[in-house]
């Protein structure tokens, strides 16, 4: 386990320092192998208002493109496999491939937060449900499986090493898409950005990782310019992790929200600053109100399901929120773009990681007929699964699954209905599993029943001729 932890780290980030991260209270942890429970970012949340208005826009279409994040964490994966092959041959022992036991005829898709993880804690049921979808199932079967969330504020295999913790099993970045998983398809595109959210610096990391030439923080313009935010200043620490720059020459060309905001006022008040700023100059005001840069926001999840009983504000009520500043300043509509589900783009990017995820560990060379999406968010979870089933984007039956572990409440009725409503995690992988087993014992007898069928129109002749002969 810790072999390939440590490769997959090591390939994805040249710097093995990228596992030693520096807290906002100035200690020094490890990421990698030393146990840390931190709440998971928005990945839960609900939400309501997609189609309100004409912000909301599809991502383009360079999602369509696979990112190098994927493919160098899945070669890895594939040489891992490799390495364990040679490494049974010449033995007494033949080596069992995993393909033998792998369904090649369906996959798993989960969402994490209230659906696997929930404040920071397993749901007592998902650790099971991973077991059974890693072979310890009646039927003797293995079932691929990825992850699909919302949320972020970290690299994606940080996120896989803390959920590999939680739920007692191996996850590769391979299998793994975060809301800002996408962004890296625009770091080429980019040459300065601000990036904001997440805990203290950590997604200017994260988009140094992606790529991004020349990343900036709201804690770098509130060091340059500590009038920028009236009503709160740097602590030493974040004053310390901050860049000195001078942002009277600098142009930011696009906005970036990570992961959930820390500070809503002051990330607000930034974000404006450059929207109604002249090409991303601070300290410029445009006349027209059009000569900002652009805005990304990795999902638009309005709500989400943390240790609270009840639920939390999310990114995407920053985003309603900053829509309604920013029409109130300028008279105009804000226009951003939205990554994460349901975004159908999204849910494209996904079934590309499935397919190499499929290919590169367990050698299956073509889609699955069905992918069992199980979520918690009927806004997010079983809209996208739903509209992007009944897309002509869909190549397979994608199958959605809700669970009512966290924000979908029992005795509501969901805004999207679902192809299925179960207690649990574990009660979805055992639906889906039955269902497969359900539809390969029909093909099995349908397929009895024709080659019956043709031995009886074999035998008829056989029996007349008999009976000629008589
Ligand atoms: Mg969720």
């Amino acid at each position: 386990m810790g072999l390939w932890k440590d490769q997959t780290c090591e390939a994805r980030d040249p710097s093995e320092a990228s596992l030693w991260k520096s807290q906002p209270n100035g200690e020094k942890i490890n990421t990698g192998p030393k146990p840390t429970i931190r709440r998971l970012s928005s990945a839960t949340a609900n939400f309501d208002d997609l189609h309100l208005g004409p912000s909301v826009v599809v991502p383009p279409k360079h999602m369509e493109e696979p990112s190098d994040a994927h493919e160098t964490a899945a070669a890895l994966e594939l040489a891992k496999h490799q390495l364990s092959v040679v490494g049974n041959e010449g033995t007494s022992t033949p080596s069992t491939r995993p393909e033998t036991t792998t369904t090649d005829n369906y996959a798993f898709a989960f969402d994490i937060d209230g659906v696997l993880i929930r404040g920071g804690r397993p749901i007592p049921e998902a650790i099971e449900a991973m077991r059974v979808l890693n072979g310890q199932n009646e039927y003797g079967l293995k079932v691929p499986y990825i992850f699909l969330t919302n949320g972020g504020g970290k690299t994606e295999q940080e996120r896989c090493v803390q959920l590999s913790r939680q739920l007692e099993l191996e996850i590769s970045p391979a299998q793994f898409i975060c809301g800002h998983t996408p962004m890296k398809e625009m770091a080429e595109k980019y040459k300065t950005v601000l990036v904001v959210g997440g805990e203290g610096e950590k997604c200017r990391d994260v988009a140094e990782g992606y790529g991004f030439k020349d990343v900036v923080t709201p804690g770098d313009i509130m060091k340059d310019n500590e009038r920028t935010t009236p009503f709160r200043k740097l602590t030493d620490q974040e004053s310390q992790h901050s860049r000195k720059r001078n942002f009277g020459e600098i142009e930011i060309e696009a906005i970036f929200v990570f992961a959930d905001s820390r500070h809503w006022g002051d990330d607000q008040q930034i974000i404006i600053d450059l929207l109604t700023s002249k090409y991303g100059r601070l300290g410029t005001t445009s006349e027209s109100y059009d000569e900002g840069p652009p805005i990304y926001f990795s999902h638009n999840d309005i709500i989400w399901s943390a240790e609270h009983e009840h639920t939390r504000l999310g990114m995407g009520a920053l985003r309603t929120s900053l829509e309604a500043i920013y029409e109130s300043i300028t008279g105009k509509k804000l226009v951003s773009t939205v990554f994460g589900k349901p975004q159908l783009g999204t849910f494209q990017f996904a079934t590309r990681l499935l397919q190499q995820w499929r290919k590169d560990t367990f050698g299956i060379n073509k889609p699955p007929e069905t992918v069992y999406f199980v979520g918690d968010t009927p806004e997010s979870d079983i809209r996208g699964t739903n509209e992007y089933n009944e897309s002509s984007l869909s190549e397979n039956d994608w199958y959605s699954i809700l669970v009512r572990t966290g924000v979908f409440r029992e005795g509501t009725e969901p805004r999207f209905t679902p192809r299925a409503t179960v207690d649990n995690v574990l009660d979805a992988v055992k639906h889906g599993m039955k269902r497969e087993m359900g539809k390969a014992t029909k093909k099995k007898a349908m397929a009895q029943s024709a080659v019956d069928g043709e031995a009886m129109i074999e035998e008829h002749p056989i029996t007349e001729a008999a009976l000629d002969g008589t």
